[in-house]
């Protein structure tokens, strides 16, 4: 089922509200929602001998309880043991403990119930960006981000292959990875946002965010720089080849080496006619870097991705150079090589920001889980 961009009546809006979910939305996250609904408390596990009272689920304003097993939550979450400990929530054997979690998002504390009772046949397939940061959210306030992290790795990848149409909230994915330590994701969205996000636009930080979270702007700043100086490397590489044939040394006769003359005619004159077949060729390939905005940088789209993708969708024009002679500069295939080679290390020069060197401050001595490159010494 598709979780598409809002469709208000009043027209797409660019952020999804919670309000915005869908009936059919719903029915996704919480598989068998209206039962549940009606008897005002959704099983978790049947014996549970502790009710969750919750505001409301699926976008519904509805007292609801979860009944869910005290052993479990003990085990997943010292913070639910320390408030099952409370003697204002004990409770005479027969009836089932309370536990007020009214502020909490309803839907992300079934799901996050569901996951630590392993009822997997409970948890959709895919749930929207904003519900998995709710998740995350909770996941750290209870201290259970580890019993809850691995069972959003799935969810992360629907949202990173999520087809093009459908709407997925980049930052607030970020903010999810770095709340359940997923390195992977980070670093793929992080990678999605660098290349998607206009050169001077900023990582929107919400006031409520954790401190860690709120490291995040400056780091993304710095990687975008360092991703930037880095292709302006690669231009260098590509625009090497075009210039060095308008240089002095490169200059040359028809079929002479460069600093060579002909033999002059019986007029005195210098009887051969200056080569221009590299210049020929640099001058195209100057164009062309310039007509598809790869070169000079006063060209650029406004978005690091569009130069790469500019990049990778680069084809060599036709150009014929059958008159070159011995002592050209191969212009033509020099270009080329330097072309192939700049497309084949953006596949592992363009990524994100790794989470690991991020909880560092930066930069991270140990062994980080996403493999990465780092500075010797
Ligand atoms: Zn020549
Ligand atoms: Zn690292």
């Amino acid at each position: 089922m598709s979780l598409g961009p809002d469709q208000d009546e009043d027209g797409p809006s660019p952020k999804r509200h919670r309000s915005s979910l869908k009936n059919a939305d719903h029915e996704h996250v919480v598989p068998g929602l209206a039962d549940a609904m009606a008897e005002n408390t959704v099983n978790v596990v049947l014996d549970g001998d502790v009710l969750i009272d919750l505001n409301g689920l699926a976008g519904m304003q509805q007292s609801i309880a979860l009944r869910v097993s005290s052993h479990v939550l003990c085990m997943s979450s010292s913070v639910f043991k320390i408030r099952l400990a409370d003697p204002l929530s004990s409770h005479n054997t027969s009836d089932p403990a309370h536990l007020d979690a009214k502020e909490d998002d309803g839907d992300a504390m079934l799901l996050l119930c569901n996951i630590i009772h392993l009822r997997n046949d409970k948890l959709p397939s895919r749930i929207p960006t904003e519900t998995l940061h709710h998740l995350a959210v909770l996941a750290e306030k209870y201290a259970c981000t580890v019993a809850v992290g691995r069972a959003t790795v799935g969810w992360f990848d629907k949202l990173y292959h999520a087809p093009s149409q459908e709407y997925v909230d980049v930052c607030r994915a970020i903010e999810a990875a770095i709340l359940l330590d997923e390195p992977m994701f980070f670093t793929r969205f992080t990678e999605r946002w660098l290349l998607q996000e206009p050169f001077g636009g900023k990582f929107n930080v919400p006031p409520n965010a954790d401190a860690r979270t709120k490291m995040l702007p400056p780091q993304l700043v710095q990687r975008r720089q360092a991703l930037i100086y880095a292709f302006r490397g690669d231009l260098d590489l590509l625009l090497e080849p075009c210039s060095v044939v308008f240089s002095k040394s490169a200059e040359h006769y028809i079929d002479y080496a460069p600093g060579m003359v002909p033999e002059p005619e019986d007029d005195g004159r210098i009887g051969g006619s200056m080569c221009h077949v590299d210049q020929t060729a640099a001058m195209l390939f100057l164009g062309i870097l310039r007509d598809e905005r790869i070169w000079p940088a006063t060209v650029w789209p406004p978005s690091l991705g569009e130069i790469v993708d500019a990049v990778k969708m680069f084809r060599m024009p036709d150009h014929d150079d059958c008159d070159k002679c011995e002592f050209c500069e191969d212009t033509q295939i020099k270009f080329r090589d330097a072309m192939k080679m700049v497309k084949s290390m953006h596949g592992t020069r363009m990524w994100g920001v790794c989470l690991d060197c991020f909880k560092a401050g930066g930069f991270n001595a140990g062994e980080c889980r996403y493999e990465h490159a780092k500075p010797k010494g």
